[in-house]
Parts: C-alpha cells; sequence; structure tokens
C-alpha cells in the first residue's frame, strides 16, 4: 500500500500507485503510532472528493472530481478522535488547463506517485466535536 523511510522524527512516504491517500495515510499512522504530526506532500490523482463546510448552515457539501490531476500541495495535520487516526488534509489539485482546484480533501485516488513528509510530533493530540462551529477542534485538556 505504501513504502516508507524515517529520518529523526521524519518519514518519508511513498504511497503506491492506484490507492485512496486518506485511507493509506491512516493505515500509515496507526502502523507507526503516530497520535500527533503534520504531513504535506505532492503527487497525482485520476479522481478525488473535496469537502466544504458552509459556516452558516454547518452543513458540509462534497464533490468528486473524476479527472486526472496534479496535487500541486497537501497539507494538513494528524491527531486522534476517539482513539482512531484523524486527519485534518487540504489540498489544491492542478487541472490539465492548469487552472487549480481545492478545499479538504476526503478522498484521491493516486494515478501516478504520492510523496508526503509526515512529521511524529512525539505525543497525542486529540479532538472533540464542538457544535457552535460544527468543527472537530482540538482538545487540549
Ligand atoms: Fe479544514
Amino acid at each position: 500500500m505504501y513504502q516508507y523511510e524515517s529520518f529523526g522524527d521524519r518519514y518519508v512516504l511513498s504511497i503506491d500507485n492506484h490507492q485512496e491517500i486518506s485511507a493509506a495515510l491512516a493505515d500509515f499512522c496507526e502502523e507507526t503510532g503516530i497520535e500527533a504530526g503534520a504531513v504535506y506532500g505532492i503527487g497525482a490523482v485520476s479522481e478525488a472528493t473535496f469537502r466544504f463546510l458552509d459556516p452558516a448552515t454547518k452543513q458540509y457539501v462534497d464533490k468528486t472530481f473524476a479527472e486526472q490531476m496534479e496535487i500541486t500541495n497537501l497539507t494538513g495535520n494528524i491527531s486522534t478522535k476517539d482513539g482512531k487516526p484523524y486527519l485534518h488534509l487540504h489540498v489544491t489539485a492542478g487541472r490539465r488547463d492548469y487552472t487549480c482546484i481545492g478545499g479538504h480533501l476526503l478522498t484521491a485516488v493516486i494515478n501516478g506517485a504520492c510523496e508526503l513528509v509526515v512529521e511524529d510530533f512525539g505525543g497525542t493530540l486529540s479532538r472533540r466535536f464542538d457544535p457552535e462551529t460544527g468543527l472537530n477542534l482540538y482538545d487540549f485538556e
């Protein structure tokens, strides 16, 4: 599903072609025991589902784009919620016409490569649901 090499508290992670990025990254976090961290990277995908949160309604609007795109940037953080890896990922994807689209990354299927750097903070960060914003915010207590 993926290959990786560690350098101190950082990992270089290469997810295999045709894998789904969010699922592979969550598996990687479980395998390595990362419960607080940061992730960034690049890649190419043939399909991606982005999520937009409407603050007025607190409703998520998801949209799938089935086309070849370059991940020009993926940036996110790693924490836990209810004892499981919680990935908060934002992504910008470049289209064939060189315009970009972006949003929260829900899922994306690699068509080419996906090369990420994952930083392990070495501790634990958890989240809880915040009714005011409709978001799963950090729980620092
Ligand atoms: Fe977000």
